[in-house]
């Protein structure tokens, strides 16, 4: 059987961890998170989190070489399909990314780009009011709140706003996202390997459109 690669694109806040978690639900292939790697890093105070919470504090990509790293770890896990949130982000990483492919898996193996299309606009509605709990769980202000104010659902832990998420940073990370990550989208464009979705519908919708497209190209 080949093996499907599907890789998330879309600006920070485009709510396409959410759709990849969702996916990766669905079918069974495991996700590859390298912001939330690099958040476990952070919590375990590892070398290479520590390294990493200096830029990701900025809004800034972490150094390449740790992220290759991470992914290349998790890439060693046995699934049927891997699912990417968050990489590649630069040329360096796409062409590192396609040299791993390459050892890893093979001819037949299906790999996709999948775009999660959201304004700018919308991008700093959103993350201006993302709230988040050490636990890990996450509320949005208006869409998703939490029961009281200020406190975790889950743990009553004291919920607070990600450092990437303050307003100048967001803006910061939207112009990285337009200048690195989105030209990558051309690569998979030419190949008729890009899916485009509307990011500005509900979560479930959303997730549904994913499903009826992949089932659509055979990959479900
Ligand atoms: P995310 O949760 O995907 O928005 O990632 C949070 C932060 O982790 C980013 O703003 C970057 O600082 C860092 N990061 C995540 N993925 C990568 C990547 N592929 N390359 C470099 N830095 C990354």
């Amino acid at each position: 059987m080949p093996k499907i690669i599907i890789i998330f694109f879309g600006p920070p806040g485009s709510g396409k961890g959410t759709q990849a978690e969702l996916l990766a639900k669905f079918t069974g292939w495991k996700k590859i998170s390298t912001g939330d790697l690099f958040r476990a890093e952070i919590a375990a105070k590892t070398k290479l989190g520590v390294l990493a919470d200096k830029y990701i504090k900025r809004g800034q990509l972490a150094p390449d070489k740790a992220t290759i790293s991470l992914v290349e770890k998790s890439l060693k896990q046995k699934a049927s399909g891997f699912i990417f949130d968050g990489f590649p982000r630069t040329r360096w990483q796409l062409k590192e990314l396609l040299v791993i492919f390459s050892k890893a898996f093979k001819k037949n193996d299906r790999v996709y780009a999948l775009e999660v299309v959201v304004s700018d606009k919308e991008v700093k509605q959103r993350l201006g009011q993302r709230r988040v709990c050490a636990c890990g769980k996450v509320y949005h202000l208006a869409y998703n709140p939490p029961i009281d104010d200020g406190v975790c659902d889950i743990c009553g832990g004291k919920l607070f706003i990600r450092n990437d998420d303050k307003p100048q940073v967001i803006a910061h990370r939207l112009k990285v996202y337009h200048h690195d990550g989105e030209p990558l989208l051309d690569y998979f464009k030419k190949q008729s390997k890009l899916i485009k979705i509307n990011g500005e519908q509900a979560i479930k919708k959303i997730h549904e459109e994913i499903v009826e497209k992949l089932k659509e190209l055979r990959l479900i």
